[in-house]
């Protein structure tokens, strides 16, 4: 230890109630400023990258302070104010600093003993750039696939090994091993271009002789030149197409042949030139209205909500805010739920905003992730509108002028797990507050939350939307008796003759269709007919899902897997029967139903794979499928043209859901996915199919009945006493053991009730009560609004501390998930 008495305090990225603190010299004491990261030794032998919260003189009471490692920035890369909000976070979501630090930062800040370092293939890299020590571990790297820190402090014989990894990173030589994630996948636009062997005079001369005994291709070839002489950029097969007036199956003719290339590039790291930007459009006067609505509204409200039904112009209004703000100089900050961040949307924005917009991504690469922290930090002009996901709530904003949150209904909103299980749109609320800068909540469908803020307690601002933009008419919205339909022989599989009689003529006129299912898979369940046995996970339990493709057996939770079963293993029988549906069923079944129908399927299994998303949208953009059957993928913020037909295959798998607003998320849900239907003049059709038409919420789905579905769920959230009116507060004890779990949740129970009375529900095992080898039970704390949420919540921590201080219940872990969902 430094014979000094100059001190630190930093957040470790590890759930530690406390700060850590360390010693330092009298000329580090200096260097460092709030904000900075240290490498600092903790526990045995591990090192941890840390950030420094506060530089004092005071030396700990109980410990010894060790010395830090060293220091890894020259400039703090977190500032004072995202400080503050991590510790509004902490404390309202119970939990630690440590915690929202891992959330916070990209993984490449935050190197450790035990991080895997990997070579970036997706970089050349020029050797002779490399400084010595970088070059050795470059070379390393050509043989190991991977190396931990102490292998390269091995290599370079020396202790302090980050700064050498720091430059490696920003050098793009090499990548920080990441979980499995699956990757964000940006937008691939099709290119073409001559083949490389036509570039010769006599070559390209032979071809168009070769050509003129095929007209049309080679008229493609002269329009090709034409767009070449007028730019020089990459010319787009979409250019193509238009300018020659040709077919698709004609230009992949020319491409089969080899005489054409087609290529490939993404959207997003393709940038705008000055020329190319747009004028945002010019409002419309329901529009404009609405525009001033908002602007009244934000005179004395922080926090407007806007509700506009689908395809009203929300998307024109919100640039016209963000214009409003680059004028004053100042950030924007527009988020958009996980799966609503389409390149549709990127490309959008980016033909008003050019340049100045970055997206942000949890899925995005480290180093794209990394770029646009240091942009957004330096207040560069590529980061004036970030678009991004839940986690860009913790980029190091400058001067931020507007938060946008679209859907601010959806549930990805909120982190599920692991901590910190924020949720997005509120802690959005509290950073513009930071900033004294407005937010604007989005949707067509607002959460009962917000709704509730906004017109009954108003403590929001309002603004409506009423007519979809060009006054085209909200789809036509047809319920389907399946019962009924059942009972009259007038299904085939899974489709009423309406649905095949809408669907023949959608195809007829050369339209395109959606079809919404609930489930992926081919048919999630399979039973016995004989005994009535169905296989399940032995890791969860829950039920496995058929998957045809593989003849397989899963489970969604764990991944278990076998091949399917011939015989039942509980009786022998070999009638196993498929219970339920799935996406893949649906998509075999319109095969047979229209033979000569293009079908895709858009799930999570169809979507894995690199770039495939992306594939799957932009085939059925360029029509070249006829309908496409997906999963809840499919309801979020894609504009087809073309698109007159929604079918949702079984709208009572939503409304059966064991949760208590399943009701509400049917309700969005529906009307989201018929939101796909007709955005142009042509009126849309959706039909619904249902074993209870008369079920209240398709009756208000099928009539647009927003505030007939608001006050009637919230009476019922009245009576039963949730949110909006009560809070809630989910713990959750997870342990291996059975008896365990069981006997540790009914003595915190007990503790609780001790305190908060009736408003204590449970214990109870959730549907699902094993994952992963672990069993799980809920105790659910209701919060009246005259109750005080911070006394609640100290009550709260201190039964869980004397629950952990009994020796048998300390291996328990106990999930505190604040305002659940
Ligand atoms: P929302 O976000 O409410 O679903 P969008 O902003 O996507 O609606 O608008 C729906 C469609 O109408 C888009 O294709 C959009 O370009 C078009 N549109 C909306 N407002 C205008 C306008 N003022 N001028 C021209 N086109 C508009
Ligand atoms: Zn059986
Ligand atoms: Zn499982």
């Amino acid at each position: 230890m430094y014979n000094s008495n100059y001190f630190i305090d930093v957040i470790l990225p590890v759930p530690l109630e406390k700060q850590f603190t360390y010693a330092i010299t009298h000329a580090e004491s200096e260097f460092l400023k709030v904000g900075m990261r240290v490498a600092v030794p903790f526990g045995k032998r591990k090192i941890y990258t840390a950030l420094v919260l506060n530089i004092h003189q005071n030396a700990p009471d109980v410990y010894e302070a060790k010395d830090i490692h060293q220091i890894l920035d020259e400039q703090p890369i977190v500032k004072e104010f995202q400080l503050k909000l991590w510790q509004w976070m902490a404390n309202y979501y119970m939990c630690t600093l440590g915690d929202i630090l891992r959330a916070a930062l990209p993984s490449a800040f935050l190197l450790e003993s035990e991080t895997n370092i990997i070579l970036n293939k997706d970089e050349e890299v020029d050797d002779l750039q490399l400084k010595d020590d970088e070059f050795l571990v470059y070379e390393a790297l050509q043989h190991q696939s991977s190396l931990k820190i102490e292998d390269i402090s091995n290599i370079l014989d020396k202790k302090t090994v980050f700064p050498v990894i720091k430059r490696l990173l920003e050098k793009s030589v090499i990548n920080v091993e990441e979980e499995l994630y699956e990757k964000y996948k940006p937008k691939l636009i099709r290119y073409v271009k001559l083949n490389d062997t036509y570039n010769v005079q006599d070559a390209l001369n032979e071809l168009m002789e070769t050509l003129s005994r095929a007209p049309k291709q080679r008229q493609i070839i002269m329009s090709l030149f034409v767009l070449k002489s007028t730019s020089k950029k990459p010319i787009k097969v979409s250019d193509l197409l238009e300018k020659s007036e040709a077919t698709s199956t004609q230009i992949k003719a020319l491409i089969d042949k080899e005489i054409l290339e087609e290529y490939y590039l993404k959207t997003d790291r393709v940038s705008f030139e000055k020329d190319e930007i747009l004028e945002s459009k010019s409002l419309n006067s329901d529009q404009e209205n609405t525009l001033n609505e908002i602007a009244e509204s934000f005179e004395n409200q922080n926090v407007t909500l806007l509700r506009g039904v689908t395809s009203s112009g929300k998307t024109e209004i919100y640039v016209k805010l963000i214009e409003a703000i680059l004028k004053q100089e100042k950030q924007v900050l527009y988020l958009v739920p996980e799966i609503a961040l389409t390149s549709q949307l990127v490309n959008r924005l980016s033909t008003y905003f050019g340049n100045q917009i970055s997206v942000y991504h949890s899925r995005y690469s480290l180093n794209e992730r990394v770029e646009v922290w240091h942009h957004v930090l330096n207040n560069s002009d590529k980061a004036k509108v970030i678009l991004g996901a839940r986690s860009s709530v913790f980029l190091p904003f400058n001067n931020l002028g507007l938060i946008i949150v679209d859907e601010e209904h959806e549930q990805s909103y909120k982190q599920f797990d692991p901590a910190p299980r924020y949720h997005a749109r509120d802690t959005a609320i509290v950073l513009a507050n930071l900033f004294k800068a407005k937010t604007l909540l989005g949707s067509a469908t607002p959460s009962i939350e917000s709704y509730y803020n906004a017109v009954k307690e108003k403590k929001y601002g309002f603004a409506e939307l009423k007519t979809r933009y060009n006054d085209v008419l909200m789809p036509e919205i047809e319920l389907v008796d399946i019962k009924d339909k059942q009972k009259r022989k007038r299904m085939q599989g899974h489709f009423s003759d309406r649905l095949i009689e809408e669907m023949t003529e959608a195809l007829d006129n050369d339209n395109q269709i959606i079809l919404f299912q609930n489930r992926r898979g081919f048919s999630p369940i399979i039973e016995c007919n004989t005994c009535g046995h169905s296989p399940q996970c032995s890791n969860c339990d829950v039920s496995l899902t058929y998957h045809q493709y593989k003849n397989q057996l899963r489970c969604h939770y764990c991944g278990y897997a076998i091949a399917m079963p011939k015989n039942c293993e509980a009786c022998g029988s070999s009638e196993l029967d498929n219970k339920g549906f799935g996406t893949e069923q649906i998509e075999e079944e319109v095969r047979a139903l229209f033979p000569k129908v293009k079908v895709a399927r858009m799930d999570l299994d169809t979507t894995r794979g690199k770039y495939s998303y992306e594939r799957i949208i932009s085939s059925f953009e360029q029509h070249e499928v006829d309908v496409l059957v997906g999963t809840q993928m499919v309801t979020k913020g894609l504009d087809f043209r073309n698109v007159k037909l929604v079918g949702i295959m079984n709208a009572d798998s939503l409304l059966n859901f064991p949760d208590f607003r399943a009701h509400e998320r049917s309700f969005q849900l529906m009307l989201q996915v018929a939101g796909r239907a007709g955005r142009t003049d042509e009126r849309g059709k959706v039909l619904i199919q249902t074993y209870n038409p008369y079920h209240k919420i398709l009756q208000q789905v099928s009539t647009n009945d927003y505030l007939g579905m608001f006050y009637e769920q919230l009476d019922e959230r009245y009576n039963y006493k949730y949110p909006p009116i009560y809070r809630l507060i989910k713990v959750t004890l997870r342990h291996r053991d059975y008896n365990k779990v069981n006997d540790g949740a009914e003595w915190m129970a007990k503790s609780f009730r001790q305190v908060f009375k009736q408003h204590v529900l449970g214990p109870e095992f959730p549907p699902i009560s094993r994952i992963r080898n672990q069993y799980h039970k809920n105790i659910l704390i209701k919060i009246p609004q005259n109750q005080s949420l911070s006394k609640t919540k100290e009550a709260i921590l201190k039964i869980k501390n004397s629950f952990l201080s009994i020796k048998d219940f300390r291996p328990i872990k106990v999930i505190l998930n604040v305002d659940n969902y």
